[in-house]
Order: structure tokens, then sequence, then C-alpha cells
């Protein structure tokens, strides 16, 4: 983790001098020009960008002490360990040496691994397995140890040129901070001129939005297993003071033993929501929308089976555009309200619903139309029949695809883990404990 480095916040903290050094010259400059002019004093209050800078460059240079303290101390414990070990058995004191002699040359080595500056040369590029908007995913085999990460390689031109460098920091920054069993490990990051590249752990069982398709819908008891296993990524990562804000099947990822881990951090696709608002009656009550956003009428009623069909013909073709899916965002996000965790609770409830019934519950022809019907849920949401839930099941999905202020999880997690316990306690601890493994 150490080769991470100051990737960004060093260069924050470099361009922070040089731009406090240029701006103290400017001032004198001008103080020297204009004779009388009212001195600019060193009690100039600093903007929030700087004050915002410091506070970054202040996190980072805690951490890494605290980092390094943590690595200092484990180092030590390893040792004792060894020697108690040793003490215990009967080695002779030559042999003692010795071990310990070969620990501390491991640990060296350890560290100067730790150090060593990753770049690409050191991955060989295996199969793709995944493409996105800013680049490709791809496993890699890293060519000094043989092991296999996924690599997810970002163009710098086309982030800049749309703007998400911010979302990109913040990715790569929680990925880093947030050390958790449900989300996707970051083993390190650098850049060279044209990409950005973050390897992280390999997770080979696909994504959800992959099984879903495969298997159309899952039973309760599955989707229990999954929605308690998002609860918990959720909540890890709301611990840390970061919102995902596009939590979808997608960016669920399964690991071997069929655990799900949540990836893809800030990289969102904008969406022009300029024409969104609430109450709009044009939509009407229909489960595909009785108007498309053009004005022209929708098609007639489907059947669960047959919008379910629609869906899977067009899931992935809106996993890979550009806009990507707006199916499991929040009607405060879209309706750029001003928004908190709760977002992500919103999108937790979308995923339920479709793993329940197929489809999410705001599906229409055209990502438009959804955007409406998300922000006028109330006319919009609905269980179909076929679909079968139980009362347990719509009473969740409801208690999360509601108003923000009513929104379960706005209290914490715990509010949510009680809920999937109340149709079955033994479930979620399975979830718990099947997590640590
Ligand atoms: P994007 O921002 O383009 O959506 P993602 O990080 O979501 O990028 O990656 C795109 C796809 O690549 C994912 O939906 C998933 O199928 C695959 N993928 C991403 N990261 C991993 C990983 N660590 N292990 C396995 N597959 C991954
Ligand atoms: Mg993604």
């Amino acid at each position: 983790m150490k080769s991470i480095g100051c990737w960004f916040i060093g260069r924050w903290f470099n361009k922070l001098k040089s731009r406090d050094k240029a701006n103290s010259s400017k001032k004198e400059a001008t103080n020297n020009g204009k004779e009388g002019s009212k001195a600019v004093t060193s009690e100039e209050a600093p903007s929030n960008v700087t004050k915002q800078k410091v506070a970054a460059a202040k996190q980072y240079i805690e951490n890494h002490y605290k980092e390094q303290m943590k690595n200092l101390q484990e180092r030590k414990e390893r040792r004792n360990i060894l020697e108690k070990k040793l003490a215990d058995a009967e080695v002779s004191e030559e042999e003692q040496n010795n071990l310990l002699k070969h620990l501390e040359k491991k640990e060296t080595e350890y560290m100067r691994l730790q150090r060593h500056k990753m770049g690409a040369d050191d991955f060989e590029p295996l199969t793709m397995i995944g493409k996105g908007a800013f680049g490709e995913v791809r496993v890699c085999r890293e060519k000094k140890t043989g092991h296999v990460y996924a690599m997810k390689k970002l163009k710098k031109s086309e982030m800049l040129r749309r703007g998400q460098v911010e979302h990109v920091k913040a990715e790569r920054n929680l990925l880093a901070e947030v050390d958790s069993n449900c989300i996707v490990k970051l083993y390190c990051s650098f850049q060279d001129e044209e990409f950005l590249y973050l390897v992280m752990e390999y997770l080979p069982g696909g994504d959800m939005m992959t099984l879903l398709m495969r298997k159309d819908t899952l039973t309760e008891d599955e989707a229990r297993f999954y929605v308690g296993e998002t609860v918990l990524a959720i909540e890890s990562i709301h611990k840390h003071n970061y919102i995902h804000r596009d939590i979808k099947p997608d960016n669920l990822l399964l690991d071997r033993y069929g655990h799900m881990k949540l990836s893809d951090f800030g990289l969102c696709k904008p969406l022009d929501c300029s024409n969104l608002h609430e109450k709009d009656f044009s939509l009407g009550n229909n489960l595909s929308g009785a108007l498309q956003s053009d004005g022209r009428p929708a098609a007639p009623r489907r059947t669960q089976q047959e919008q379910l069909q629609h869906w899977q013909r067009n899931r992935r073709m809106l996993a890979y555009s550009t806009v990507g899916t707006p199916d499991y965002i929040a009607p405060e996000v879209l309706l750029k309200k001003g928004y908190g965790m709760e977002c992500d609770w919103w999108s937790l409830g979308a995923i339920m619903y479709e793993m329940l019934v197929g489809y999410p519950p705001f599906y229409s022809d055209e990502p438009m139309t959804t955007c409406r019907k998300i922000v006028n849920w109330r006319t919009h949401l609905k269980f179909p029949e076929e679909a079968k839930l139980s009362p347990e099941a719509k009473d969740l999905i409801s208690k999360l695809l509601c108003n923000v202020d009513q929104r379960l999880g706005t209290k914490g997690a715990d509010e949510i883990k009680v809920l999937c316990g109340v149709f079955n306690s033994e479930l979620l601890d399975l979830v718990h404990n099947g997590i640590t493994k």
C-alpha cells in the first residue's frame, strides 16, 4: 500500500507551496508599484480551497505516520511471537539467532518491496474483463511474483475533458483508505503520460449485473444474503464519510467464495437532469410510462415477463453507454437538491427490487423517462402481482424507496439490519460471520 504514496496529495502540496510563493511575490510587486497602497498583511485569511488542501495534506501526513507506527508495532509483535516460539521449542541458541536474523532479513526485503515504485511494466496484461466510460479493466499478472490482479486503466485526457478528476481522486482515496472486507482492495496506483492505473484485488465471481441477467430473479433467501452484504459494504464506506451515489449491480462484485464487495467509487457518469421536476404528471400511472420524454405515447402496459425481457435486451448496452443507467439513483440526487448518505440506501432498495422482480422499479425504454419516474416515485412504485413478493420484502423495499426523512438507514445501518432480521435473523448472522473469514 505504501507505493500508492503521495500520488495526488504530494502534487497538491507542491502546487500549494509554489502558488503561495507566487501569490506573495505578486502582492509584493503590486505594493511596490503603488505607493501608499494598503499593505496586504500576512493575516489575510486563506481561501476555502487552500484550507481544504491544507486539511487534505494534514490528513495524509497523519495517516502516513499512523501507518508507519502500526507497521513498526506489527514488526515488533512478529519478532516477539517468534522469540516466544523459539524459547518454547528445543532449539539451540545458534539456531535461534539464525532464525531471528532470517526474520529480520525478510522484514527488510518486504519494506524494500513496499518502497519500490510500481509501473505498468511490472504487470503483464491478460484478459479484458470490463470496459467503462474512461478506459478498461483487465486481469493482469505481476511479473515478479506471478500474483494476479485486476488493473483499471483510465485515460487522463478523457477524465479531464469530462471534468471527472475529482471523482477519480475520490475513488483512489477511498479504496486506499477504507480497509474493509466488503470493499475491493487497492494494492497500488500509479500513472504514466497517458493513463492512471488502479491495481486492485481480482474478484473472479463476476458482477451482480451478470448474475441477475443469468438468473432472472433471485429467491428471497438469496436476495437477503446479498442485501445483507450490500448493507455491510455501504455501512463501511459511510463510516469513512464517503457517499457512493452510484451503487448498482454492475458495481457489486463477487469473490471466489461468493461474497460480495463494492467497487467503482466516484466515476459517476453525468446525466443532464435540468428538465426534471417533481409532480410531473405527464407520465400517468402506467408501468412503462404513458408518455415518452418527447411526448410520444409509450408502449402499452407490459406483463412482468415482457418487461423483464425488454430490460435484459437493453441492460448491457445501458451499462456500457457513456451516460450509464439511472435506474438506481435516488430522486434527491437526480433533482440536485443536495443529498446525504441516505441516497445509497435508496439504491439498495432499487437493487433489492430488481433481485426479486427481475428489473429495476422505475425501468423505462428511455433513461430520461426513468428519471422522471424516479422523482415521481409515489405514483410509479408498483409491485407486480406475478412476482409474488412476501409482505416483508415489500415492506423493506418500500422503506428504502421513499422520501429521505422516512427512509430506513437515515439513523444508521442497524435499522436495516434489524428489518432484515425480522424476516430471518439467523441468516443475517451468517452474513456477518461469513464475511469475516
Ligand atoms: P466503470 O467506472 O467503467 O464502470 P468499473 O470499476 O465498474 O468501471 O469496472 C467495470 C467492470 O469491470 C465491472 O462491472 C466488473 O465487471 C469488472 N471489474 C472491475 N473491477 C474488477 C475487479 N477488481 N475484479 C473483477 N472484475 C472487475
Ligand atoms: Mg462500474
